[in-house]
C-alpha cells in the first residue's frame, strides 16, 4: 500500500490503520476523526490542526539529548535553549510551548519590538531572553526595562553603533541588560537557507569590530556584563560539517575574548538551524546528522577547544525553531473537483455503429488484465493519436472523439492499477500526461508560502482510503486564481490519490510539518485568511479540541483592508428587493471566504 514517505517524514508522529492516519499518541485518534468531528457544525474551508503534544516531543528531544552529551562527556557547562519566536508567534502555539517547557529553564529569542513585548510578557521565572536583529534606542530601552524588573535578558549586539546606544543607555539604569556579541563568521552554512552565515551576511560582527566592541566595553566599565557570543549559520542545517567548521572559529574566538578579558564571557549561542526532512522519500534526505550527532559533536568540539585555549567549557545556547514547531501543525484541506471527471465510464456514449478504431479501444478496455496491461496501454495510445487526426481533419465527429478520450484514459487508468511497477519510468512520463487536477479547498499563497516563493515541499497525503491503492497521478490546484497556486505532478516524487466522486463524499488532503514559518509568512492574494485553527489535546481515552478560531469572517477581511463594509452593504441591499437575498448577503458577510464543497453545503 502507499504509504506517501510516512517513514521519512513523520518521525513516528502518524501511522496508518484501517485505512486512515492517526496520531501516534495516547488514544491514537485519526485525523479524518477529528476533522469531521470540527466540521460537524458546517464548517467551511481547510482545518489548521495545532498538537500540543509534538511540541512538547521536540522540547523533551532537545534538552534530554544534551543532557545525555553533556553526562557522556562529563561536560561541565549548563544547556539552555531559547525558541526565536519569529517562527511562529501564534499565541495558542507559545501556549503550548510555556506548558511543555516548565520543567526547564527554556527561553525565548525576540527580533523585534512586538517579538520582545511578546517575550516580556510571557517569559517565566528565570528563563532567558535574547534579543537578535538590528536594534533601534526604543528597543534597546526595552531591553533595559526587561532586565530592571528581574528579567534574564541578553541583548546581542549586532553592530558597534547598538553597542554605543547601550553604553549611553546603561549611565541611566542600575540593572543593566547582558550584553551578548553576535560574531561574523567566515564560514558558511549550506542550503536554501544559508545567506545568515559568511563574511558578506547581513549580521555580525568581524575581527576588528570585536576587538573595537572588547575595547569600548572596557572602557565604559562594562566588560563584566558581556557574558554571550552568538553566531547563526542559517535555516535547515543539512549538513553537520559547517557547523563543526563555525564552532571551531567561534571557540577560538570565545577563548581568545576570555584571554582578553572578558571573564564573564559563559555562554556560546549557537543559532538554529536544525534541520526538519520535509521529503517523502529516501532520496529526498536533506540532513546527514541526527540530533544526538548534532549535540555530541557540539559538546566533544567545544570541550576540546577550551581545553586546548585552557578556559573553562562554555555554557551551550541553542535556538532552533524550525525544529521544535514544524511537526505540530498540520493543514486539512477538503478536495472540491476533479478536473478530468469528464472521463467516467458512465459518460461513454457509444453509438450502434463506430469507427473502428473506437470500437478496438474498447476491446482494449474489456480485455486488459496484467499481462498484456503495457502493450494495450501503447496500443490505446497509438490509437487516440490517429483519432485526434482523424477528428482534425473531419472524419469522425465529436461524440466519437468523447468516446474515444473517455476510453483511452480508463485504459490507463486500469493500467496502472494492474502493473504493479507505479515507478517505472515508462508509466511516470504517462501518469504525467494523464495527471488528474486536484482542485482543493486551500490558498497555497496563505498557508504554505515557501512552496510558492522557495519551492520548499511539504508531505502531502490523503486522510482516508489508505487500504485502497491510489491510481490517479495528481497535481493539485488551489482555489486562488493566479496560476502559481499549483503543485504540479512531479516525476521524481510522484504523489498519487484516489479516484473519488466528490459529490458523494469528502476527500481530505493532510499537509504536514506546516508549524514553521508558514503562518506569519502567508498572505491573503484573492483575500483567502488564516484557516479555521483548532488546538488539538489527545488524552488516554479520547481528545479535547480547544482554543477554536474561526477563519477571518468576509465582513472582517474586508473592513481590515479599510472598507466602509457596512457603507458596500447598505448600497448593495438598496437595490435588493426580496428578503430572502437580504438574509443571503448577512450570511455570506458572517462567514469565511472559502468554498463549500458539496457534501458540505447542505440546502444553502
Ligand atoms: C531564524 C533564526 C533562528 C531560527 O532558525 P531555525 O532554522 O528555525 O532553527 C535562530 N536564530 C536566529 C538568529 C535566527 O535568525
Amino acid at each position: 500500500m502507499q504509504r506517501y514517505g510516512l517513514d521519512f517524514w513523520s518521525d513516528d508522529n502518524f501511522f496508518i490503520k484501517d485505512g486512515v492516519v492517526k496520531l501516534n499518541y495516547l488514544s491514537s485518534p485519526s485525523l479524518y476523526k477529528i476533522v469531521s468531528n470540527i466540521r460537524k457544525d458546517g464548517l467551511k474551508g481547510p482545518l489548521l490542526l495545532r498538537f500540543p503534544h509534538l511540541i512538547k516531543k521536540q522540547i523533551d528531544k532537545i534538552f534530554s539529548e544534551f543532557s545525555r552529551a553533556f553526562s557522556e562527556l562529563d561536560y561541565s557547562g549548563k544547556f539552555n535553549a531559547v525558541y526565536p519566536l519569529k517562527v511562529n508567534q501564534n499565541p495558542n502555539l507559545l501556549n503550548s510551548i510555556l506548558e511543555a517547557s516548565t520543567s526547564y529553564e527554556y527561553g525565548l529569542e525576540a527580533g523585534s519590538k512586538a517579538e520582545l513585548l511578546i517575550a516580556m510578557g510571557s517569559i517565566k521565572d528565570n528563563s532567558p531572553i535574547t534579543v537578535n536583529g538590528f536594534k533601534d534606542k526604543e528597543l534597546i530601552s526595552l531591553g533595559f526595562l526587561s532586565a530592571s524588573i528581574g528579567q534574564n535578558i541578553t541583548l546581542t549586539i549586532e553592530g558597534i553603533n547598538e553597542l554605543e546606544t547601550i553604553i549611553k543607555m546603561s549611565k541611566d539604569y542600575k540593572i543593566l541588560p547582558k550584553i551578548g556579541l553576535r560574531v561574523r563568521l567566515h564560514s558558511l552554512g549550506e542550503g536554501l537557507w544559508a545567506k545568515s552565515g559568511g563574511i558578506n551576511s547581513k549580521f555580525g560582527l568581524s575581527a576588528t569590530e570585536l576587538i573595537t566592541a572588547i575595547e569600548l566595553l572596557k572602557k565604559h566599565n562594562l566588560l563584566e556584563n558581556f557574558t554571550m557570543i552568538h553566531f547563526h549559520i542559517g535555516s535547515q542545517i543539512t549538513s553537520i560539517s559547517p557547523l563543526k567548521k563555525a564552532l571551531r572559529e567561534v571557540g577560538n574566538i570565545y577563548g581568545d575574548l576570555i584571554k582578553m578579558g572578558a571573564k564573564n564571557l559563559n555562554t556560546i549561542n549557537l543559532g538554529g538551524g536544525l534541520a526538519v526532512e520535509y521529503g517523502q522519500s529516501s532520496k529526498s534526505k536533506v540532513a546527514n546528522y541526527s540530533l544526538n550527532e548534532y549535540a555530541n559533536d557540539i559538546v566533544f568540539m567545544l570541550q576540546t577547544i577550551s581545553k586546548d585555549k585552557r578556559v573553562k567549557e562554555p555554557n551551550i545556547m541553542i535556538e532552533s525553531g524550525r525544529y521544535i514547531t514544524a511537526s505540530h501543525a498540520v493543514l486539512v484541506a477538503p478536495v472540491y473537483e476533479l478536473f478530468s471527471h469528464d472521463y467516467q465510464e458512465s459518460l461513454l456514449n457509444l453509438k450502434s455503429k463506430n469507427p473502428p478504431l473506437v470500437d478496438e479501444l474498447k476491446e482494449l478496455y474489456d480485455f486488459i488484465e496484467p499481462s498484456n496491461a503495457l502493450e494495450f496501454l501503447h496500443d490505446s495510445l497509438d490509437h487516440l493519436n490517429s483519432l485526434l487526426t482523424l477528428f482534425d481533419l473531419g472524419y469522425i465527429d465529436l461524440q466519437d472523439r468523447s468516446n474515444s478520450e473517455i476510453l483511452t484514459h480508463l485504459i490507463i487508468q486500469k493500467a496502472i492499477l494492474l502493473l504493479d511497477n507505479t515507478n517505472s519510468n515508462e508509466l511516470l512520463k504517462l501518469e504525467n500526461q494523464i495527471q488528474e487536477k486536484y482542485l482543493v479547498n486551500f490558498s497555497i499563497f496563505q498557508s504554505m508560502p515557501d512552496f510558492w516563493g522557495l519551492r520548499q515541499n511539504f508531505p502531502v497525503m490523503p486522510l482516508t482510503k489508505l487500504d485502497k491503492k491510489p491510481t490517479r497521478s495528481a497535481s493539485l490546484w488551489d482555489i486562488t486564481c493566479d496560476s502559481d497556486g499549483e503543485m504540479s505532478f512531479d516525476e521524481n516524487n510522484p504523489l498519487y490519490l484516489h479516484d473519488i466522486d466528490i459529490k458523494k463524499e469528502d476527500y481530505f488532503l493532510g499537509f504536514f510539518l506546516v508549524g514553521a514559518y508558514q503562518e506569519v509568512l502567508g498572505m491573503k492574494h484573492n483575500l483567502f485568511e488564516k484557516p479555521t485553527e483548532v488546538t488539538v489535546n489527545i488524552d488516554k481515552n479520547s481528545y479535547r479540541l480547544e482554543n477554536l478560531i474561526p477563519a477571518n469572517s468576509i465582513y472582517d477581511t474586508l473592513n481590515s483592508l479599510g472598507y466602509d463594509v457596512k457603507n458596500l452593504e447598505n448600497r448593495l441591499k438598496k437595490s435588493i428587493k426580496n428578503s430572502k437575498d437580504f438574509k443571503k448577503l448577512d450570511e455570506l458577510l458572517k462567514d469565511n471566504s472559502y468554498l463549500r464543497t458539496f457534501i458540505n453545503q447542505d440546502d444553502r
